[in-house]
């Protein structure tokens, strides 16, 4: 593992709290941040139901934007119950001063096969 999980969850609160704000949030319900398992497609991956946000072990790089884009699925979700990288879900990216991307590029140290 190349971070911390509260380091991780201290991101999270804290881009969670700034969006939520900003779109009038009636309660914070601050997603849980989780390591995820191996075998975790994503760099990092929201569970809508359960409000929690793994990442996945070997993320490395492009940690922070890993976060804030699954930050934004769950504030998303809160706000406008979408679950797509949709129209709510840009609008968040951009709030928080990223582009709107789907996927962070090189997100493992190492790719292993
Ligand atoms: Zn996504």
């Amino acid at each position: 593992m190349h971070y911390q999980v509260k380091d991780c969850q201290k991101i999270s609160d804290r881009l969670y709290r700034k969006l939520g704000k900003k779109v009038f949030l009636n309660e914070l319900k601050y997603p849980k941040v989780k390591i995820g398992t191996k075998d975790l497609e994503y760099a990092g991956y929201y569970y809508f139901k359960e409000n929690i946000l793994a990442l996945h072990p070997r993320l490395a790089l492009g940690i922070k934007e890993t976060i804030a884009h699954e930050v934004c699925h769950a504030v998303a979700y809160q706000w406008k119950t979408q679950k797509t990288h949709g129209i709510y879900w840009k609008i968040l990216m951009r709030l928080l001063g990223l582009k709107p991307r789907i996927r962070t590029e090189d997100w493992r140290l190492s790719k292993r096969k």
